[in-house]
């Protein structure tokens, strides 16, 4: 750990950003809310981000012993890859996850090979080492519209397929955002335009659902959210702007899939590619400054989960037609 550095800075009402430091800075976030002394943790990154976690609290006089609810947004291991060690340090929490993502927590053995089919074996083990499995018995399924209570604060769980069916985002009454996982998108800060924040869809394998997702963001909406705080980075002002250009991109990502759906040789490559270039050219509409290398290396990953996850629709798309 980069002790020198820091990792996390408060935000309001409450929440703190901590960096999962997930591969790189500012790549994913955990959030840490605090009420009067009880605490819930919103994402866990990995195993590898607990330190900062831990610094995190220290800093500000808090305690793993203080953590009450641990709530990763959907069982992808940026954002649950951690939970098992964090619910380890901290006695007193309890798991919160959606109803279809339980059972992967509790034992996570699938859901390792299933991140191994798409990282392999070596990437896997250096960016989530060994995924330690949860007690039954500490672990909340939240079915849509269920809430909990944190000290008086009501935070309330919405269900979000699209990204994945494991998927919701929590809705906290007091600061009247949105914990958004991945559901509302990426966006990171370092990537800026003359027309404001550039967001797109991600589309990770192995449910991504492209009619679900724009529902979904449609339903997140119609709360009337402040703020989304989003995994991928960092808080946005969800205006009718940015809801637009999230919702073009699933659109486009869609036929951008369909478009190589007869491709034969390197279909992912094919769609990886297109993908990137409709992003730099939006990039390029939006004013942005920065050099096309950059702006290329912030997305790289994504346009590659994303071009594997599209690849993946087709296939499921084509055996339910
Ligand atoms: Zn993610």
């Amino acid at each position: 750990m980069k002790n020198t550095q820091k990792h996390s800075q408060y935000l309001d009402h409450g929440i703190f950003l901590i960096d999962a430091e997930y591969g790189d800075s500012g790549v994913a976030a955990i959030y840490l809310l605090e009420q009067d002394g009880e605490i819930a943790i919103i994402e866990t990154g990995t195993n590898l981000s607990i330190p900062y976690v831990e610094q995190a609290l220290l800093e500000t006089g808090l305690s793993f012993n203080q953590v009450r609810y641990i709530i990763p947004t959907h069982v992808h291991l940026d954002h649950a890859g951690g939970a098992g060690e964090l619910m380890q340090l901290c006695n007193n929490a309890k798991l919160i996850c959606h109803p279809f993502g339980a059972r992967h927590l509790i034992d996570p053995s699938k859901l390792e090979a299933g991140t191994i089919a798409v990282y392999g074996e070596d990437k896997f083990r250096q960016l989530y080492g060994t995924i330690r499995p949860i007690d039954a018995d500490r672990v909340i399924e939240a079915p849509d519209n269920f809430s909990i209570d944190l000290n008086g604060r009501n935070l309330r769980f919405i269900d979000t397929p699209g990204h994945a069916r494991h998927h919701f985002c929590v809705y906290d009454e007091l600061s009247q955002g949105i914990f958004a996982g991945d559901t509302f998108g990426v966006s990171y800060p370092q990537i800026t335009t003359k027309q404001g924040r550039f967001i797109f869809a991600t589309t990770t394998p192995v449910q991504f659902d492209p009619n679900a997702l724009l529902n979904s963001i449609s339903k997140l909406m119609s709360l009337s959210p402040q703020q989304m705080y989003l995994t991928h980075y960092g808080t946005i002002t969800p205006s009718p702007e940015i809801v637009e250009q999230l919702k073009q991109s699933i659109i486009v990502f869609k036929r951008i899939a369909l478009e190589a759906e007869h491709t034969n040789n390197n279909r992912t490559e094919a769609i990886q590619n297109n993908i990137q270039q409709f992003l730099l050219k939006k990039l390029f509409e939006m004013g942005c400054e920065q050099s096309a290398k950059f702006c290329s290396e912030q997305i790289k990953m994504d346009t590659l989960l994303n071009a594997q996850g599209l690849d993946v629709w087709l296939k499921r798309n084509k055996i339910n037609r």
